[in-house]
């Protein structure tokens, strides 16, 4: 069973975002991120990626060893090293904007002036409020204005945001702004569907629920519209 609530706030509705089933308890102890951009601090990229590397080794040393473990263990000596390695080169390498993808565009030659849909682009994130992973599928829409891009883009894009401490909520509306920005048009959409480790493998234990959130851009908040693109994101896919 899925489990559905409605959640809105003013702020989201401005946005046109809406939200149906996410973490109430997050909503409930004001969990909820106010702002779009990911905050970050002023001094963010002060430090070198090596630099990063070595503090948050030494760090995360003293978390195991806080916790009780043996670091002589052969199994456990290398660790510190390797989450520090992960979480700057790899599940956190969407922070630093050096990393974003180069979105090359390309002229409508075909005129095609209908949706382009890609659908169950796989992603994994880390929920922010407790580092560990949200994944799911997202589905994006646009409708050319004369720009077009390559399909692979759309999918590095959204590992792009994926790849930084996040809610379900910005990632999805910082892809869409994103695309928004690069096509040079409102009309984008997008469904994110995703598991929150947080709520499934602690806390309320709910191993069933799913996270759904969207954004409706332009001409996608036209009903027939929207009903277009959500038809073909439930269309099976036989080959
Ligand atoms: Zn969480």
């Amino acid at each position: 069973m899925k489990q559905k609530e409605i959640l809105l706030n003013s702020l989201l509705k401005e946005n046109q975002i809406s939200l149906s089933g996410t973490h109430a308890d997050e909503i409930g102890n004001g969990h909820m991120s106010t702002g779009f951009d990911t905050p970050l601090r002023e001094d963010a990229f002060v430090l070198s990626n090596e630099e990063k590397i070595k503090k948050i080794e030494q760090h995360f040393t003293e978390i195991m060893q806080t916790l009780g473990l043996d670091l002589n263990d052969d199994s456990l000596k290398g660790t510190p090293k390797r989450v520090a390695k992960m979480y700057v080169n790899e599940i956190f390498s969407g922070l630093d904007p050096a990393n974003k993808p180069d979105m090359a565009l390309f002229e409508n030659k075909y005129q095609y002036d209908q949706m382009l849909v890609e659908k169950d682009i796989t992603f994994y994130s880390n929920c922010e409020h407790h580092f560990v992973p949200i994944f799911g599928k997202a589905h994006i829409a646009y409708i050319s204005k004369g720009k077009v891009i390559g399909l692979s883009k759309l999918n590095r894009i959204v590992q792009y945001f994926a790849k930084r401490p996040q809610v379900q909520e910005r990632l999805t509306v910082q892809i869409a702004k994103e695309f928004q920005k690069i096509l040079g048009t409102e009309d984008v959409a997008i469904i994110m569907d995703a598991r929150h480790l947080c709520v499934s493998s602690r806390g309320v234990q709910d191993q069933n629920s799913a996270t759904v959130t969207s954004f409706y851009g332009g001409k996608f908040s036209e009903e027939n519209t929207k009903k277009e693109f959500l038809k073909y994101i439930e269309m099976k896919t036989e080959y």
